[in-house]
């Protein structure tokens, strides 16, 4: 079971540039260009599985302790490749998109939690707090992220082996644990709310009630609440639920090019719900057909947009193009809310991407560094020169990343 296979050996050697690149997809837009900035001087690479402190970090620059803060680039800081230790890509690119997630990596960088005593949630928290503040260490290029993988195995048993596994997935049990291991919620109560009361009063109180349960810097960046809205078609009576959303998971329409918005139309459209699917009528007290249909009631500061190009059973995959926007604020997402606010806009930052098929695939993710402002593409180990806006949309996109602005 822990074997790798060839196809793994093959991805997890020394992580060698050339060894790499051999396996890559023919698309990647820039496998000439790669990031090479310290050609002519030592590499300094720092495994997460060596025992590491501040100093050997500082030891290991070239500056040493005199220029260490001098030296600092802060252009190139998180420019840091993540070695593949078998088929874990998948991690490595969404790892890339959290470190490109500022408030979060902010918070990790000044993290510094006690790995004794731990739950696995929190020693996966104090691994991804550690690996964090490594990639954003001045002049360090490259970092396995060993003690994160094997921390994140102990709690979920399913990634213990070398396995490809889906990004989406990953990202949901990954930023599960984050939040679990900073949860200070209080369990127990139940959520009592007067039937009413107005929709906007009911969501408040759904709201506080869950973030009294659910209280952590994660819930904070990421969630938002879904309305749904469910109307008999019988006799007309609606009823409101709201329910917390870590990410939107959108279906892509049949055309083979489409804009993001056709996928967030799909998301939200009204359904029906009939035969087995009937839902019991609250006033007609019998069940009745009736339809459904979503509305955002409150907008997250990170909003993760999954596009579902794979069958539930995995077995398809789709490749349309999904033209989403790229540009600072240029997603507007107001005509989603449940309210009539028109400005809700968003500006992307970061794109895991799924290339070749359901059998064999890899990921990469791009990202917009916080200071720079470019792109670069983060291929496991390899990290590409800035890219141009151009190269973000493709039908590789899989996860997209938008920080409120
Ligand atoms: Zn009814």
């Amino acid at each position: 079971m822990v074997q790798p296979t060839s196809k793994t050996l093959a991805r997890s050697g020394t992580g060698s540039s050339s060894s790499a690149r051999s396996v890559l997809p023919p698309m990647t837009p820039t496998s000439s260009r790669y990031w090479d900035r310290d050609s002519g001087t030592s590499r300094s690479s720092i495994s997460t599985s060596s025992a590491l402190n501040a100093s050997s970090l500082k030891h290991n620059s070239d500056d040493g302790y005199k220029s260490a803060s001098s030296s600092r680039d802060e252009k190139s800081e998180g420019l840091c490749g993540l070695r593949n230790i078998g088929n874990t890509c998948f991690m490595n690119s969404v790892i890339q998109c959290l470190s490109h997630t500022q408030e979060l990596t902010r918070f990790l960088r000044s993290h510094h939690g006690s790995r004794s005593s731990a739950t696995k949630d929190q020693q996966i928290l104090h691994e991804f707090a550690k690996l964090i503040q490594e990639m954003w260490t001045s002049n360090v290029h490259t970092v396995t992220p060993m003690e994160l993988k094997r921390a994140f195995s102990t709690k979920h048993r399913m990634y213990s082996d070398y396995n490809q596994q889906d990004a989406q997935e990953f990202l949901r049990f990954f930023l599960d644990s984050l939040h679990s291991a900073l949860n200070s919620g209080v369990k127990g109560e139940t959520l009592n709310i007067d039937d009413n009361l107005s929709d906007n009063k009911k969501a408040d109180l759904t709201w506080e009630w869950y973030t009294r349960h659910e209280n952590s810097l994660v819930r904070d960046l990421f969630v938002g609440q879904l309305k749904s809205t469910l109307k008999c078609t019988t006799c007309g009576n609606t009823s409101v639920t709201f329910d917390p959303f870590w990410d939107l998971s959108v279906p892509l329409p049949s055309s083979s090019r489409c804009k993001l918005e056709a996928c967030l139309d799909l998301f939200i459209r009204e359904e029906v719900l009939d035969g087995d699917e009937m839902p019991t009528c609250a006033k007609c007290k019998t069940r009745r057909k009736c339809t459904k249909s979503f509305t955002i009631q409150r907008f997250p500061k990170y909003l993760v947009i999954h596009l579902k190009r794979f069958s539930e059973t995995r077995w398809s995959k789709l490749s349309n193009i999904v033209e989403f926007p790229t540009s600072d604020s240029e997603l507007n997402m107001g005509s989603y809310g449940a309210n009539s606010n028109s400005n809700v806009h968003y500006s992307l930052y970061a794109i895991s991407n799924h290339m070749g098929s359901t059998a064999g695939g890899h990921y990469v993710a791009l990202c917009k560094h916080p200071v720079s402002r470019k792109w670069h593409e983060f291929n496991d180990n390899i990290v590409s020169e800035a890219l141009s806006e151009n190269h973000l949309v493709s039908s590789s996109a899989y996860i997209l990343f938008y920080e409120r602005t």
